[in-house]
């Protein structure tokens, strides 16, 4: 078993210790995931853009006042949601800024016009509704949570996100990304995970690394991500995503994390993560994207047929017939998955009555989307080729 102290030396391990490790990284993700690497198909539902945090390297966030910044109208949430399906997503995620109403009136104000008390409340009915309304599955990034918020997500979501980022205090204070950002405190952010296990949903967390954080920051997060699902078994997933400097904000001038740092920090999340928690990091935040299988990942995340991610407009989505034709390449085959991971699908403690039978009603025997969305088509190239 590997110790703290053994994942810190890996900072430090030079070509040859970080192939052998990479390796290591590789039979995990083959033991417990096989030849299968998935994505979701998807459509991004900004519902608002306030945010009463101001994260340094954030453009995804937006002042009242200012062109585009507000709430989606539910007319608005349901077009994209019936889109998105008729595309053959399966999952409608919900991301948003924190608790704008906290912090501004215009937002109480914009909220007071849509019939709703908080944005948290908004966000519930329409996650109701999409998956009323549609076949789409909501999993829903709220920011931080109580546990009565967690419970009422519960019943109209297969999942819930929440990034851990960093555990480091340091990261808060001043001159740091976090500075002046309540909901990035890192206890406020543990808490949530911990609220997440004990009401029993399927969580989604990970790391931003490039950030300011040194790599034992790094080491102690994914730690605490791993302990959190010893205790709980509820974290289907660990994202470790990459900076990307964006003009205009406080760090758009800071160095961005390189392909090495990402294998070397992937590599880490695979040796140190339980090696059930699936792997992702996300394929439109580097050009070579398809490295990161190197050092055991086993999941792309959401990729969307529709909406642009919206946290990192810049980087549009490679076409999913791309990703599965590299994901080829390296011998693995590309597979569409639902919202929620297949362990859970039969783990009744974790799904509310309507998400279940949504859950069930689009899964093939083995938990995976039992409508498969172009894969098909890009094994039988990649055969003829
Ligand atoms: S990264 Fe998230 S929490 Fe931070 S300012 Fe942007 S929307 Fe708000």
């Amino acid at each position: 078993m590997l110790l703290r102290s053994d994942f810190l030396d890996m900072e430090h391990a030079d070509a040859a210790g970080m192939a052998r490790l990479m390796a290591v990284a590789r039979d995990i993700r083959s033991r417990a995931w096989g030849d299968i690497v998935t994505y979701s198909r998807k459509v991004f539902i900004p519902l608002t853009n306030l945010c009463r945090d101001q994260c340094g390297y954030c453009t995804f966030a937006k002042q009242p006042g200012t062109p585009g910044a507000g709430y989606l109208t539910p007319e608005q949430v349901m077009a994209i949601a019936h889109e998105g399906q008729r595309l053959g997503c399966k999952e409608a995620l919900f991301s948003l800024g924190e608790k704008p109403e906290l912090r501004y009136p215009e937002a109480r104000a914009m909220l007071d016009r849509l019939g709703y008390a908080s944005t948290m409340d908004y966000v519930i009915a329409m996650s109701e509704r999409v998956l009323r309304e549609t076949t789409l599955i909501p999993h829903v990034n709220a920011g931080t949570l109580n546990l009565n918020e967690v419970r009422q997500l519960k019943a109209v979501s297969g999942s819930v996100g929440l990034m851990l980022e960093n555990i480091s205090r340091r990261l808060v204070g001043r001159g740091m990304p976090h500075y002046a950002c309540p909901d990035k405190v890192p206890v406020q952010r543990l808490r949530t995970l911990h609220m997440a296990g004990v009401e029993k949903i399927a969580t989604t967390t990970g790391i931003l690394i490039g950030i300011g954080e040194t790599w034992a920051e790094r080491v102690d997060s994914l730690l605490a991500i791993a302990e959190t699902h010893r205790e709980y078994g509820h974290i289907q997933e660990v994202i470790v995503q990459n900076f990307r400097a964006k003009p205009g904000t406080l760090m758009a001038s800071w160095q961005e994390p390189g392909m090495d740092d990402m294998l070397r920090t992937l590599t880490l999340a695979r040796l140190l993560l339980p090696a059930d928690i699936s792997l992702q990091a996300p394929p439109n935040l580097a050009d070579a994207f398809e490295r990161y299988l190197d050092a055991g990942i086993n999941d792309w995340g959401g990729i969307s047929p529709l909406t642009a991610d919206h946290i990192n407009p810049e980087r549009a989505w490679p076409a999913i017939n791309e990703v599965a034709r590299r994901t080829a390449r390296q011998g693995l085959q590309l597979q569409e998955r639902l919202t929620t991971y297949p362990r859970y699908l039969n783990a009744p403690e974790f799904l509310d009555p309507a998400p279940h039978a949504a859950l069930q009603a689009q899964a093939r025997a083995d938990g995976l989307a039992a409508q498969q969305y172009l894969a098909a088509t890009v094994i039988n190239e990649e055969c003829t080729a």
